[in-house]
């Protein structure tokens, strides 16, 4: 396995890991100084997620590379084309993220149980919404902020595309799975933290993305004040008629713009910790 060199050094202290979240009424850390979309495209923080053939847990397969080359062939087929996002999808192990007796549908294009009542996303709206986040870049992102860690599997697809991740995760269980899971990876840009992420994590602010896994009522206002000018953010939403659909929201120097997407289906962004 290949290790990575840590990220470069960020312009301003940020926290160890693991990271605490701040409890709320916390100070905000400052937004200026940040850096939106950084340019370390490929850069020393680009990690490699374990060996090509993987020790088939759950019987995948000698070659669960070959499976991953499949499902990427068909997440082009449906329309994702971002190079960096296909090479993500690549190279991240889902079956290492889901319980052994499911790791033979790991590859299959649809959401699996992860324990305490949620679910691991669909492999087409990991590649979705990590596209969007980065739409238009050709270098690698600068700080994300994810929204609901679950199992660790979307952080570690994030961990490939931006330069660090802070991944927020309210049920103490999946919190410990997800470092459990990513354990073996060695993602030392993978920050996991305990936490209501309705507050975001401020004393990483600004960031360049924030995805969120979990659709509430409303896109909390904090991730918005923490997004940086030039971010996007992208999370499921309820719409009118008690619909979720997938927001963007586009910070930009002249304000924030919103854009109403596709419907989706994802579990319940909710508040405070368990
Ligand atoms: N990205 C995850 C998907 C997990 S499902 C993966 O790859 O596995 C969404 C997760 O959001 C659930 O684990 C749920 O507990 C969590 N969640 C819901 N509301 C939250 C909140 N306010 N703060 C943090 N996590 C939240």
């Amino acid at each position: 396995m290949k290790r990575h060199t840590p990220p470069a050094p960020a312009p301003r202290p940020r926290p160890g890991f693991p990271a605490r979240l701040p409890t709320a009424g916390s100070p905000a850390a400052s937004s200026s100084g940040g850096q939106p979309r950084s340019a370390l495209a490929g850069g020393p923080g680009r990690a490699a997620p374990g060996p090509a053939v993987a020790s088939s847990p759950g019987g995948v397969g000698m070659d669960s590379q070959a499976v991953r080359s499949a499902m990427v062939r068909r997440l082009q087929a449906q329309g994702v084309s971002h190079p960096a996002v296909l090479a993500a999808m690549g190279a991240v192990e889902r079956h290492r993220f889901v319980d052994t007796a499911l790791a033979g549908q790991a590859y299959e294009d649809t959401s699996l149980p992860i324990g305490l009542a949620q679910t691991i996303s669909k492999p087409s709206v990991v590649a979705r919404m990590v596209e969007l986040i980065c739409q238009g870049r050709s270098e690698r992102l600068g700080r994300v902020l994810e929204i609901g860690t679950g199992c660790g599997y979307q952080a570690a697809v994030l961990s490939h595309v931006s330069r660090e991740v802070y991944t927020i995760e309210r049920l103490r269980g999946l919190h410990e799975k997800a470092r459990e899971n990513l354990r073996p990876f060695r993602l030392s840009n993978v920050h996991l933290l305990f936490g209501d992420g309705m507050l975001g994590f401020a004393q990483g602010a600004p960031y360049a993305a924030i995805i969120a896994a979990a659709g509430g009522e409303d896109i909390p206002a904090a991730w918005v004040e923490q997004l940086a000018v030039g971010g996007r953010l992208v999370a499921p939403a309820h719409t009118v008629a008690g619909r979720q659909n997938l927001v963007v929201i586009d910070k930009t120097a002249a304000g924030v713009q919103h854009t109403v997407l596709e419907a989706v289906h994802f579990v319940p962004l909710k508040s405070g910790v368990a």
